[in-house]
């Protein structure tokens, strides 16, 4: 059968392909979504969005993403349930396979595969995940006001995070594995001027701890053996995060981390016709406004590069 012929191609439906795809299809291009493994992307699994402008009141994960999809397709989007297994970038069009099957070629593509936050790996970590246990502090931290949380790891973000949790928070523990932190000296000294951080250095989490209202505590373990409980009532994972770029590894100019380079102020990749947005570019702001912002600026970009 003959690949079929595809305008713009947008592969992922969080925030940042959402409004890419609000934009390519006002602007008359036809898109085609795919969603990917996990439709609507990591919002899904929190529960309130309190930062997204333009609710007052809040908006659960879920229904912000079904509004987002609900737009997209308003404006004609076709939004395909199916994951990418092959993306062939060597020339134009691109050369696409959906789950192993479907052969397609686009003319452009806008990648919004996002990144997933890494998580410890524990049963109870994943029992709790969105009733205490969360891999994002500036999404969840607010409802843990005046409250003990703990944070694991000992980079930057890990320190980032606790001292905005601090802000907010009774006490915060940093669960770290080694006797040092992995962080920048300037985030380190913030963490330790802080008086309600305490660093647990050689700790592993051996289990998160919880009852029917949520996370409760957590069982620690020292590199010596010895074993410690916390009560705490919101566990944050800071232990880094992959960013979903494994399909265009040999292809696409990556950091050291494996996010897309994108040339400064755009969404443009090293290959003409290929765009990037959202988290799968960003190792820094991870947010969902700031996602649907470069979402924005990949339609843009694209619709300049296929009116060329
Ligand atoms: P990092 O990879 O730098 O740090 C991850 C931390 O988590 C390390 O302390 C690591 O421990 C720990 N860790 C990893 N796996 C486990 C595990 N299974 N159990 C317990 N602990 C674990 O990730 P970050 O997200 O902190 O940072 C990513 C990049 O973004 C870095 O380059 C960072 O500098 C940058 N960044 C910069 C910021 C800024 O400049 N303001 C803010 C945030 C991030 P170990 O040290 O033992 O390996």
């Amino acid at each position: 059968m003959k690949p079929e012929r595809i305008k713009v191609l947008i592969i992922g439906s969080g925030p940042a392909g959402y409004t890419a795809a609000i934009y390519t299809s006002r602007a008359n291009l036809g898109p085609v979504l795919y969603e990917g493994i996990e439709p609507g992307g990591q919002l899904t699994t929190t529960t309130e969005v309190e930062n997204f402008p333009g609710y007052p009141e809040g908006v659960d994960g879920n229904q912000l993403m079904a509004d987002l999809r609900k737009q997209a397709e308003r404006f004609g989007t076709e939004i395909r349930t199916g994951t990418i297994t092959t993306a062939d970038l060597s020339s134009r069009p691109f050369h696409i396979v959906v789950d192993g099957t479907k052969e397609i070629e686009a003319e452009s593509i806008i990648i919004a595969t996002g990144a997933t936050a890494k998580y410890l790996g524990l049963p109870s970590e994943t029992k709790y995940r969105g009733q205490g246990v969360s891999a994002c502090a500036t999404c969840d931290g607010f409802f843990y006001r005046k409250k003990d949380v703990a944070v694991v790891g000992g980079g930057d973000t890990a320190c980032e995070e606790a001292t905005y949790l601090a802000s907010l928070c009774r006490k915060v523990y940093m669960i770290v594995r080694k006797p040092y932190l992995r962080a920048s000296k300037a985030m380190q000294e913030r963490v330790f001027n802080t008086p309600n951080i305490e660093v647990l250095f050689e700790h592993n989490t051996a289990e998160v701890l919880g009852d029917e209202t949520g996370v409760t505590g957590a069982l620690l373990r020292k590199n010596d053996g010895t074993e410690t409980k916390i009560d705490i009532a919101g566990f944050f994972l800071a232990i880094g995060h992959h960013p979903n770029t494994e399909l265009f590894a040999d292809q696409l100019e990556l950091d050291a981390e494996g996010y897309i380079k994108v040339e400064a102020g755009t969404s443009k990749t090293n290959i003409e016709g290929v765009f990037a947005a959202g988290d799968v570019k960003d190792p820094h702001y991870r947010q969902a406004i700031t996602a649907a912002g470069s979402g924005c600026v990949a339609a843009l970009d694209c619709e300049r590069f296929l009116l060329r």
